[in-house]
């Protein structure tokens, strides 16, 4: 049986492939982030089945409460919303990603709290592109000495930029939000700076993700188009 989850996602995959089709670009180096928040851990569990492997919450809280549930999966866990400092650790602990890196405060918190088994966490620097108040992200002339103090944590890995740009009802318009994030990605890769590599880029969600492919997204963060409109 097709459930109505694993029949969005194909909706959804379908639609990543034609937008990467449009942009000459492989569907597969796009990959597809469930976001998970508000959605039980059993229609987390349906999405698996139907064979996503990249999950992402936006509270620590909710993550570490549906986890338990989730915990026989084989898959890879993305923390998506701002953090705070106090709850790095249990970031680090439930997570693989880390998409919001906005401060060299939590940078070091994020760092300090490494577990022993070694493994890194994979960071993005997130970019407030609409300068919006109500955002979180470091300003486009923060990335640059962001991204040159975060090379210097060893337990930590800065793979990429992340995104949140202004909602228009036409997703046309935040085009060129995604083609600045891209460009401040190149810019910074041209530094060379040690332990930065700048080859994610997270940006596009159900409504923009396609025109985000077509600007060079390599994440795309999904929920309602997968899980339906959130209560
Ligand atoms: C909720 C959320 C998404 C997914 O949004 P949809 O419009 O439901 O696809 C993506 N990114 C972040 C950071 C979110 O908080």
């Amino acid at each position: 049986m097709v459930t109505e989850i694993a029949d969005n996602i194909g909706r959804v995959r379908e639609r990543i492939a034609a937008a990467s089709r449009r942009a000459g670009r492989a569907p597969e180096d796009i990959r597809l982030i469930a976001i998970t928040k508000t959605v039980p851990a059993e229609r987390i569990r349906e999405a698996y089945e139907a064979g996503l492997r990249d999950f992402g919450e936006n509270r620590v809280q909710e993550a570490a409460a549906k986890r338990p549930a989730l915990s026989d999966l084989t898959a890879t866990w993305h923390l998506v919303g701002h953090l705070q400092s106090n709850k790095a650790k249990p970031a680090r602990e439930l997570f693989h990603w880390f998409h919001s890196l906005d401060s060299m405060r939590l940078g070091e918190r994020l760092n300090k709290v490494a577990p022993c088994s070694g493994d890194k966490l994979s960071v993005l620097i997130e970019v407030n592109l609409g300068g919006e108040e109500s955002k979180s992200g470091v300003h486009e002339s923060d990335v640059l000495p962001l991204a040159e103090a975060a090379g210097s944590f060893e337990t930590l890995e800065i793979r990429g930029l992340m995104a949140v740009p202004p909602f228009f009802d036409d997703p046309g318009q935040v085009r060129p939000y995604f083609r600045r994030l891209r460009e401040l990605a190149t810019e910074i890769a041209t530094k060379n700076l040690p332990r930065v590599a700048m080859q994610e880029l997270s940006m596009g969600m159900s409504h923009d993700f396609e025109v985000a492919i077509e600007e060079g997204a390599t994440m795309v963060r999904v929920g309602t188009a997968i899980f339906g409109a959130r209560s």
